[in-house]
């Protein structure tokens, strides 16, 4: 392998074949080692390109920046709320199309600080939820697995996160969880999430544990069956937001071709195969999916296996002619489900003020240029740029 055979595809570091770096190394004349040097120095917190792995000569850095991009992110923006807790960034890849990923960090309680990555699986979504911005948006196109695994590494290497030095290879999990709740139905892009998923859990890499990882669909039944058998320790979601047909048919399109009937029936396979304890999301909208009758019907569904139901109050888009439930709705919805003895959790509405919903971010900055900045130091509420 050559340099030149390299040319026109340029390899993301995030996901390149150990092979392809392997053959690359020994193309070159370097010692097999250097493949787990670079991979390590790529990996760590605090560094900004292929320049800053100074353990490795000089020529060899050069070549790296070459033949590997460093990121198959561009520019960023990034907004900051919540005292710097939630933070938010929109990434611009090679051919122009925008992503979003979420940063939310939660105070520190016993055990350490808790904190959670939200990433994107495609550019836009071609479902088409009336209540989600990307959804409204429509569907653009797939993303690679390095485009999916470089949005962890952003904030893996910015400063938010003040991942420490001592950090090494394969300890991710120890430092956050990644959903992938961003843009996109992950489970339409099976093949290359599952890979992404891979090479987060890589303990060459960052080293996620697949525990630490959950996958949110809108009821994608053959994606859920090869969960259950290619990545039965990743968290699974499902989005159901309506326990009736007609009302699911309306508000999460898809299950005009998967119905309820299907969908609990796969996460139900997933839940006795897998043991672990599957989580039903539902959007609470004032006056369309919140009455007692349905939280009923929700109740029935989720009874006598194993699952959860995670409330969350919606956040309108911009266009929106819906809002969420007020809090005594929310509080009578839940009532009903824990008589009914189903666990129920109500998600906190992080980052309102940066429109910290599904696709809002991506939609209020289309046709505006990214500021490229390359560090950001301090979490003000309002506007920072990261690249
Ligand atoms: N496409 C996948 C994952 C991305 S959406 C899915 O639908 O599950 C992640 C979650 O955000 C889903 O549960 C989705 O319904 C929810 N969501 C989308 N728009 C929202 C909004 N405006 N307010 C609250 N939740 C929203
Ligand atoms: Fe797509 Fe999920 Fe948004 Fe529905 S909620 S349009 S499935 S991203």
């Amino acid at each position: 392998m050559t340099d030149s055979s390299l040319a026109g595809s340029t390899p993301a570091i995030s996901e390149v074949d150990p092979d392809l770096l392997a053959a690359w190394l020994a193309a070159r004349g370097e010692p097999a080692y250097r493949a787990r040097q670079i991979l390590a120095g790529a990996h760590r917190p605090a560094i900004t390109g292929f320049g800053d792995l100074t353990d490795l000569p000089a020529a060899l850095r050069a070549a790296l920046e070459s033949s590997f991009r460093f990121s198959t992110i561009g520019a960023s923006h990034a907004l900051v709320a919540d005292d710097g807790l939630t933070a938010k960034a929109v990434h611009q890849l090679a051919d122009g199309q925008r992503i979003e990923s979420v940063l939310m960090r939660y105070p520190r309680r016993q055990g350490g600080q808790r904190t959670t990555i939200c990433i994107s699986s495609q550019a836009g979504c071609a479902v088409g939820c009336p209540f989600c911005a990307t959804g409204q948006a429509g569907f653009a196109r797939q993303l690679g697995a390095g485009e999916i695994v470089d949005q962890v590494l952003h904030w893996h290497r910015a400063p938010w996160l003040a991942l420490g030095t001592d950090w090494r290879p394969g300890s991710g999990a120890g430092h956050y969880n990644i959903v992938f709740m961003g843009m996109g139905e992950p489970l339409n892009n099976t093949d290359r999430v599952f890979s992404a998923v891979r090479l987060l859990n890589d303990p060459t890499r960052l080293g996620v544990g697949a525990r630490h990882i959950t996958v949110s669909t809108s009821g994608v039944v053959p994606g859920i069956e090869r969960m259950v058998d290619e990545l039965p320790q990743v968290n699974l979601a499902i989005s159901l937001h309506a326990p009736d047909d007609g009302l699911r048919d309306e508000l999460v399109p898809i299950n005009r071709k998967w119905p309820i009937a299907e969908v609990i029936g796969a996460g139900r396979r997933f839940a006795e195969r897998t043991r672990r304890r599957v989580s039903l999301e539902y959007v609470l909208i004032d006056g369309v999916n919140d009455s007692t009758r349905l939280a009923q019907r929700l109740a029935a569904l989720a009874t006598g296996w194993l699952c959860h139901v995670n409330l969350i109050p919606l956040n309108p888009t911009p266009r929106s002619r819906w809002s969420g439930t007020p809090a005594h709705g929310i509080a009578a919805f839940v009532a009903v489900l824990r008589a009914a003895g189903v666990p129920v959790t109500v998600r906190d509405t992080r980052g309102r003020q940066i429109e910290a919903a599904c696709g809002q971010l991506h939609a209020q900055l289309a046709g505006r240029e990214l500021t490229q900045v390359s560090a950001v130091s301090a979490f003000p509420i309002g506007k920072v740029s990261v690249g």
